[in-house]
This record gives structure tokens, C-alpha cells and sequence, in this order.
């Protein structure tokens, strides 16, 4: 298998941030991340997102607002830092998906920020929608038809939901962890239930936005439900079942907020691997094996 595309723009980062999640900085220490994990990867250049792309998902105005400063970011600041790396979270997001589509490789995009952001709000550490960016400016590019977004951060994507109930869209297939998340106690049933509901999530699409949040994990101060063990098994599965569907599907970080960052950098960093073993055929098939889990 060839390396793993990865697209990162250095210009993703805004690396003056001080808040509670990561998120500013986290494109670079992943990236560096991944670069040492031994997963061979192929970085590629992403293009930024326009004006024009950003107000498909979102209020022009409150597009505009944000990008001049005149009103708050997800972070709850108007960090000029900030308003300078979403038109690159963003587009990193969009060319990933695009190159997915056009090779069918698992692509990947180290951003994050995305499902709380609604039409004309940010929120919680989401200031543009990136899954909501992507899946309108392929249709309007006539790539898709219908698009899978596959929300496994731990919270619920409400963002997401809010921007597709205001445009009347049906052919994002939506799939949102955080509507009905299990307990550390019933994690093991809901693992065994995930490749049924992967399968039925992206029936009929031609793409997955994939959210691998590393927020659901067990010692995440905003998760508590999975160990390291099954979100990895989660990432498998995903993955197991987009590569038989022959559904592409690209990456994004999302949460993670665990103390020192560097223990979500080794959760992404087992995203990727997992995605090669599927992809390289290293892995031994999971699907069956975890299907009998309680
Ligand atoms: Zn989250």
C-alpha cells in the first residue's frame, strides 16, 4: 500500500491559544506524531478554504464577522491567530476529502473544532464546520451525490445537525456517538454493535467524514467510556468496514483533553496505525472477533 496521505498546512496551527482544549495546536504535535509512529505517510499541500466555501455551510455574516474580528471564535476569544488557521483547518479538511474521493485512499486531515459549530454560531472549541464545509462544497462540485458523517467524538454534533435541519438537507447520512453514548459498563456491547451501525451509517454514500475523537476516552476529563484498547478497536472497525464497502473516507482528529497533550497525540497516533494495518492487510480481520463481545 502506498503512504498514507496526509494533508497539513503549517498555517492550521494558532499556537497563541491558552484554553482548556488543545485544539489550536494540536495539527503540528500530531503530525509530529504520526511522522515518528513508523506508519509510512505522504504530507500534502491542502488549498485554504474560500469565502464563498465557508458561507455555503454557514451565515455570511457571521462568517465575515469571525474572519474580521467582530465577534468571538470558538474559543471564546478574537484571537487574530485563530481567524488565520480555519480557512486551513477547514481546507485541510476539504482536500482531503477531495483526494479520497478521486483514490479511494484513506486520507487524513490532523484538524479539529468542527460539530458544535452551527449556521451562525461557534461554540465549544468549534468555530467553522469543517464535515458541513466539505460535504456541500463536493455536491456543489458534483462529486457526491450522498455523503456519510460519522461522528465519533464522544459529544454530540449539534452544529451538525443544527446547519443540516436550516438547510433542508437529506443526503448527508449522519451518525452522531454523543446522541445516545454507552457507559464504561455497556462500552463492550456498543463495540460489538459499531460495524452494523458503520454499515448502515454509510449505506449508499460515496464518502465518510470520519470523526475519530480521542475524547471518549476513559481517562479524558470530558469522556470516561473507552480504553485505549477499544477506541483502537473502534478506529479497526471503521475502518474494516469502509475498505469492504469500498467507501473512501477521511480522517479528522476532533477531541481530546487529557493532560499532557502528548497522551491524545498517542490516540490519534493509534488512529493512524490502525488505518495501515487494515489498509497494508497487516491487521487480522477484528469485525468477526468483536462481534461476540459483550
Ligand atoms: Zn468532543
Amino acid at each position: 500500500m502506498d503512504p498514507i496521505p496526509v494533508f497539513y498546512d503549517p498555517r492550521q496551527n494558532a499556537s497563541d491559544v491558552v484554553s482548556f482544549s488543545p485544539s489550536a495546536a494540536k495539527p503540528a504535535l500530531v503530525v509530529e506524531g504520526w511522522r515518528r509512529s513508523g506508519v509510512p505517510i505522504r504530507l500534502l499541500e491542502p488549498l485554504a478554504c474560500t469565502v464563498p466555501e465557508l458561507c455555503r455551510a454557514h451565515d455570511p455574516n457571521f462568517v465575515r464577522d469571525v474572519l474580521t474580528l467582530r465577534c468571538d471564535n470558538g474559543f471564546g476569544g478574537r484571537s487574530p491567530a485563530v481567524a488565520a488557521s480555519l480557512p486551513w483547518t477547514t481546507g485541510s479538511h476539504l482536500s482531503a476529502a477531495r483526494h479520497a474521493l478521486a483514490t479511494g485512499a484513506p486520507t487524513f486531515s490532523p484538524t479539529s473544532g468542527f460539530h458544535h459549530a452551527g449556521w451562525d454560531r461557534a461554540a465549544a472549541f468549534c468555530t467553522f464546520n469543517g464535515l458541513m464545509v466539505t460535504a456541500l462544497a463536493l455536491r456543489a462540485e458534483a462529486s457526491v451525490e450522498r455523503v456519510a458523517i460519522l461522528d465519533l467524538d464522544c459529544h454530540y454534533g449539534d452544529g451538525t445537525v443544527d446547519i443540516i435541519r436550516r438547510l433542508g438537507i437529506h443526503w448527508i447520512q449522519h451518525h452522531t456517538f454523543g446522541e445516545a453514548p454507552p457507559t464504561a459498563d455497556t462500552a463492550g456491547r456498543w463495540l460489538a454493535g459499531l460495524p452494523q451501525r458503520v454499515a448502515s451509517t454509510i449505506q449508499g454514500c460515496e464518502l465518510v467524514l470520519f470523526q475519530a475523537g480521542a475524547d471518549p476516552h476513559l481517562d479524558d476529563p470530558l469522556g470516561g467510556i473507552l480504553t485505549s484498547e477499544q477506541l483502537a478497536a473502534r478506529d479497526r472497525i471503521v475502518f474494516e468496514v469502509c475498505r469492504n464497502e469500498r467507501v473512501p473516507v477521511v480522517v479528522n482528529l476532533a477531541g481530546g483533553y487529557q493532560r499532557p497533550v502528548s497522551r491524545v497525540v498517542e490516540l490519534h497516533v493509534r488512529t493512524l496505525q490502525e488505518c495501515w494495518e487494515v489498509h497494508s492487510g497487516a491487521a487480522a480481520e477484528s469485525t468477526s472477533l468483536c462481534e461476540g463481545r459483550g
